[in-house]
């Protein structure tokens, strides 16, 4: 028998329609290119972006096309993820940082027939258009006084673009599945592979991912994460549902820009990836500058170190809530949001359990698995293959005719992990990463971590490289807060009450800084294959 209830055909344009309604004179606040503080609010969001649908519509576009963006943190982008996906086309978000032939691959492979684009990346447009066919105009964000001279076909500015749209479009019904975002992966290996969201998908997890964060709806959202990076996990979309005050950072990603406006502003949630956090405190430790508004903050994309942590928690009076995701996941799958009893325990305790990477959303299912796809123990010890299933993690990969997932649908990630009896998962390492030495694995991200306690240590990464004897052994690589080299003595002094002692370092070797990849993670490819035969010349 069927239930009675309405049906309901998914377009993510109501939740902004939504937030006209109930949250009107909400803020949305940006800091453009030029640096200057913009404000808007969900009722101007709404209208521009019913704007810019009826444009498209009139423009020739439809349903399914795929239309990119190539822009910063800021209210126009929002608005292009309601204009484009509420008509039923696909908004397509492309990362500045991508190297040129993977930005051509990509717009190719995705076949975009618009680019929206931010001033400052116009070059690299102009770069590569010969190569990027379909795409048949540029759309500058920017007011029609500001277009620069440029080469780029058709190119016209978003404020005229969007300045006869109609004020009162309304939005189309669309089916139940339709497609409405598209994003790829970084592609360290390969080519870059393209994950397409549905209107239902993304509405699916905004709800859920509300249940597993500690949001209140006078939160003051810091949105670090970039719009082009995995629908910014999700805030585009429960940012509205909640009415939620969203400040974005726009260009300005240092430590003083940042903390200027969490201050100005009011922040008082944050979500980012370690890597920008980590400018943000040594900004505030070198100017002992304290986070006054912030309450808590939301970390994921790489893995949590205690010093962060720490740092947040002792110094700043921020809690901490751990998360994990990827581009295939739409990207949440894992929060560590405070219980009832780590308020009674010792702060060793509570660190503990607040550096896992947290427990499941409702919606996604976890399961940890050997090499030959046995179902491991729920015991924290016992390391596998972690494995995913849910309503919004892929099936497929944009454009491929076979299925990303195995015949029960589940999706593996790529990482090794822990899972415990109280249903927290643990991140040991990338599959890819973690280093094998003489039959036992060694976590690289718990050794990085270990050496980032080293109070000269301003990042640290470890690398698995090929050994006669141990099969491979592993590599340190440090950039200390100075950018000198130190002892390396000192270094293993630390880390030898802290890890077993044949995890230990074979090597450390200083750098100035270490290669970082388009989303701020690091690239360990490059320096496996510049140091692959250290260990087998010596
Ligand atoms: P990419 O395109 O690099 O795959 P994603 O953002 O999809 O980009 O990356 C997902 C991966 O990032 C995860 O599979 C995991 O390895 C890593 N990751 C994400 N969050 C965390 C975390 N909190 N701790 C450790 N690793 C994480």
């Amino acid at each position: 028998m069927i239930g009675d209830m309405q049906s309901w055909t998914p377009n993510v344009a109501g939740i902004i329609e939504h937030a006209k309604k109930v949250h009107p004179k909400t803020e949305i606040i940006s800091r453009l290119v030029s640096g200057e503080i913009h404000r808007s609010n969900y009722e101007e969001v709404c209208i521009r972006s019913r704007k810019l649908a009826s444009v498209l519509i009139k423009d020739g576009y439809k349903e399914g096309d795929v239309l990119a963006t190539l822009a910063l943190n800021t209210y126009r982008h929002l608005e292009m993820y309601y204009g484009i996906s509420g008509m039923g086309a696909i908004t397509h978000t492309l990362n500045f940082r991508l190297h040129p032939e993977q930005a051509v691959y990509i717009i190719n492979h995705a076949e975009d027939k618009i680019i929206f684009v931010e001033t400052p990346f116009i070059p690299i447009l102009e770069a590569i258009q010969d190569q990027i066919p379909t795409v048949e105009k540029f759309i500058v964000l920017c007011e029609e006084n500001e277009l620069p001279e440029t080469s780029l076909k058709n190119a016209i500015s978003y404020e005229e673009y969007i300045m006869d749209g109609d004020e009162n479009y309304s939005w189309p019904t669309l089916k139940d599945d339709a497609a409405c975002g598209l994003c790829y992966t970084s592609g360290t290996t390969g080519n870059p592979k393209g994950v397409l969201y549905s209107h239902k998908s993304n509405i699916i997890h905004a709800q859920a991912a509300l249940t597993a964060m500690t949001i209140s709806p006078d939160d003051s959202i810091l949105m670090v994460v970039p719009l082009f990076h995995v629908l910014a996990w999700g805030i585009p979309y429960f940012g509205p549902m909640l009415g939620l005050k969203l400040v974005m950072p726009g260009m300005q990603m240092e430590g003083e820009p940042l903390y200027e406006l969490i201050e100005k502003e009011d922040i008082t949630l944050a979500f980012g990836v370690p890597t920008i956090w980590m400018g943000l405190l040594a900004y505030c430790r070198e100017n002992n500058k304290i986070l006054s508004s912030v309450k808590n903050t939301i970390i994921g994309g790489s893995a949590l170190s205690l010093a962060t942590l720490q740092e947040f928690d002792e110094v700043h009076d921020v809690n901490v809530i751990h998360a994990w995701g990827m581009t295939e996941m739409s990207p949440m799958g894992t929060t560590n949001i405070p219980t009832p009893e780590m308020e009674n325990m010792s702060k060793e305790e509570k660190y503990a359990i607040q550096l896992k990477q947290g427990r499941p959303i409702y919606g996604v299912e976890l399961k940890v698995v050997d090499d030959a796809g046995n179902e491991l123990p729920h015991d924290g010890e016992s390391q596998g293959h972690l494995l995913v299933r849910g309503p919004w993690i892929l099936q497929k990969y944009f454009k491929s005719d076979k299925d990303a997932v195995d015949s029960n649908g589940w999706f593996d990630t790529g990482d090794i992990s822990v899972l415990d009896e109280d249903g927290y998962m643990t991140i040991k390492d990338r599959a890819k990463d973690v280093i094998k030495s003489g039959g036992e694995w060694i976590s690289s991200i718990d050794l990085e971590n270990a050496a980032f306690g080293h109070p000269e240590v301003a990042e640290a990464c470890v690398v698995g490289i090929p050994h006669p004897k141990w099969d491979e052994r592993p590599m340190l690589f440090i950039v200390t807060n100075s950018g000198e080299p130190i002892e390396k003595q000192s270094i293993i002094d630390f880390l030898s009450d802290k890890v077993a002692k044949w995890w230990l370092p074979d090597e450390i070797i200083f750098l100035k800084e270490l290669p970082h990849g388009a989303t701020g993670k690091l690239q360990k490819f490059e320096l496996r294959e510049e140091y692959n035969n250290h260990y087998m010349e010596k």
